[in-house]
């Protein structure tokens, strides 16, 4: 069993009440690990903590050429750990080995990219239309950052908040999902070895309504970036409101996979099961709706799902293990729901829609791999997202329809098209209302390429160089040189 600490301030601390919860394992549905339950208290010192850093000290007078550097560093540590922090994840959120070495080796570049550009951040001189002014822009942190995360792939999702906040010259306050909280805090093992000066980034433990809560309403917070559902986002912008903190929102999906007739269908199989099956479906950017031209929907679904069928189901940590456990009891109860919903609704089980019995599933929280055809976008398994291997299948007729119905729902996370006609996927890129538009390809990412939605999907970008501006306030400088206003009660 493992016991947790919060980080803060550079320490390792417990909560003030004492108070402590437990994280289970999806694999064998038991408790691994304790963590503690943090409240107003802890968060507030947290955040103060954060402030001191941001104001004074060593993070504060850092040159961001040095910031840069100690980014670059601790992108080093997080390749030499990669394994570590991989295994703390699928022990405590499900997700696979295969999956999750490979996501570790990665983060790096993250921490390489935004280190390269925390001392290119320029400000501009203008050339003013005053005369005998000399005016300019400077760039500075937006301030304490609460970075809110989610469970279904905590350290990616964190990297994409602090990498470029890091390097923005932000200090952050962390609040990583109650249910999986634990690679968060293996990562801060890591931060306390590169040397970041204390308080600069600190962990709280707890839950959305009270830890959560205190943190995205706490006055001495500047900035908040969310990952998570649409109704905590909702809440979180409402509360933010108030004191008018500034916000990037990156919320759900229903997000749909266009099958065109002269697609090549081997790899939009592949495709689609990567977009659905892959992390167990319950990914933001899950291919949930494949609109398929009817000529190809039989010859599609009995491709699909012989591939789907050979997935492999099991241990996280076996190698070859394909579809991993859902990762909260509360998830698992949700996905049996929406299957109920489909099924009640007139959409056609196909296969899958239970619980997976299999014996290399243990007490383990499996479902299995679930296609549904006969869907109509109108109905509610095509409009809500489930979060889970879960995949409904839609017929089209024509371009026209394809797109409307592939932009026929709140969301707007992404789209993925398939087709080799080169005239049609450049009208795919502008017909699709979605914030990555993936072309013969679905569920790439990049520390190189802006990540985030449309819609109810979310707000700002994450990744990409301009997402160092997420993280920055710009301010305007003038500096009168001449002899002052010739008539002070009017603007100049
Ligand atoms: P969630 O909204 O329940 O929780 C996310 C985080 O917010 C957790 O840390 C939680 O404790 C906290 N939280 C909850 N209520 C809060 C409140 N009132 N105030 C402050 N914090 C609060 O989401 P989840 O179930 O952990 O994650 C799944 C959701 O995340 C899905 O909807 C998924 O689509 C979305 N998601 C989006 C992206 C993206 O980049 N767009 C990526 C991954 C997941």
């Amino acid at each position: 069993m493992h016991a947790y600490q919060a980080f803060i301030n550079g320490d390792w601390v417990d909560a003030a009440s004492g108070a402590r919860f437990e994280s289970e394992d999806p694999f064998t549905a038991k408790v691994w690990a304790t963590l503690p339950r943090c409240g107003e208290e802890d968060v507030d010192r947290a955040v103060k903590a954060a402030r001191a850093a941001l104001e004074r000290g060593p993070w504060a007078e850092m040159h961001p050429t040095a910031r840069g550097a100690l980014l670059r560093k601790f992108g080093d540590l997080i390749a030499r750990d990669a394994d570590q922090l991989a295994l703390a994840e699928v022990r405590d959120n499900g997700k696979l080995w295969a999956e999750m070495r490979g996501q570790c080796g990665y983060l790096p570049q993250w921490f390489y990219y935004f280190g390269g550009l925390a001392d290119k951040v320029e400000g501009a001189v203008l050339p003013i239309d005053k005369p005998d002014m000399f005016t300019y822009t400077r760039h500075e942190p937006v301030g304490v950052v609460a970075a809110i995360t989610p469970w279904n792939s905590p350290l990616l999702l964190l990297t994409w908040k602090l990498a470029p906040a890091l390097a923005a010259g932000c200090t952050l306050v962390i609040k990583p999902s109650e249910f999986t909280s634990a690679s968060t805090l293996e990562l801060m093992k890591l931060v306390k070895e590169a040397g970041f000066p204390p308080g600069v980034i600190n962990v709280v433990t707890g839950f959305g309504p009270d830890c959560g809560a205190a943190l995205t309403n706490h006055p001495g917070v500047d900035k908040i970036a969310f990952t998570g559902g649409e109704a905590s986002g909702r809440m979180i912008a409402k509360g933010a409101a108030d004191t008018f903190k500034r916000l990037t929102l990156e919320l759900g999906g229903k997000s749909a996979q266009v099958i065109f007739e002269d697609a090549n269908l081997e790899n939009a199989v592949k495709g689609v099961v990567s977009g659905i099956f892959a992390a167990t479906g319950q990914t933001c950017i899950a291919g949930s709706r494949v609109i398929i031209h009817e000529s190809l929907h039989d010859a599609f679904v009995a491709q699909f799902t012989a591939m789907a069928k050979q997935a492999r189901m099991g241990d996280p940590l076996d190698p070859d293990t394909q579809v991993g456990p859902v990762t909260t009891r509360p998830q698992f109860a949700r996905i049996l729901d929406c299957i109920g919903i489909a099924k009640s609704g007139g959409a056609k089980l196909v296969m899958g829609g239970t619980r997976a019995t299999r014996p290399e599933c243990g007490d383990g929280w499996f479902i299995e791999p679930t296609v549904f055809t006969h869907v109509t976008n109108e109905m509610e398994i095509a409009q809500t997202e489930v979060f889970g291997p879960v995949l409904s299948i839609i017929t089209f007729r024509t371009e026209e329809d394809a797109w409307a119905m592939a932009n026929d729902t709140p969301y707007g996370l992404a789209a993925g098209v398939w087709t080799q006609d080169q005239a049609r996927m450049f009208r795919a890129a502008k017909k699709l209302r979605a914030g990555m538009i993936w072309t013969n390809c679905y569920r790439t990412v990049s520390y190189m390429s802006p990540f985030g939605g449309f819609k109810n999907s979310g707000q700002g970008r994450e990744s990409g160089q301009a997402a160092i501006h997420e993280y920055l306030e710009t301010k305007a400088v003038w500096m009168d040189y001449g002899a002052g206003p010739a008539n002070p009660f009017v603007l100049r």
